[in-house]
């Protein structure tokens, strides 16, 4: 799996009292809501190589999307996408 990284900064806004407060983190670290967080466009790119969408980081819901797992390594495996997979036959 490609690690993208780029130098841009992504805010975020966490509630703060009865306002917001702004923090920036880098582009690629994980967010205060636990999703990576991609400037606009790693998004983009990120899309266009996942364009059924992610939960937390591209690459951690199938095609089908279903939620499998993180991109370091799927945890789950979606009955779909296990049928679909070229099997090894002996013949
Ligand atoms: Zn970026
Ligand atoms: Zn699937």
């Amino acid at each position: 799996m490609r690690t993208k990284r780029c130098n841009c900064k992504v805010s975020q806004y966490i509630p703060r009292g009865y306002g917001y407060k702004e923090i920036r983190m880098n582009c690629g670290s994980t967010g205060v809501n636990g999703q990576q967080l991609l400037c606009d466009k790693c998004r983009d790119k990120a899309y266009e190589e996942y364009p059924q969408g992610w939960k937390d980081v591209p690459g951690d819901v199938c095609e089908h999307g279903n939620y499998v797992g993180n991109s370091g390594g799927p945890d789950y495996l979606c009955g779909e996408c296990e049928d679909s997979a070229p099997e090894f036959s002996g013949n």
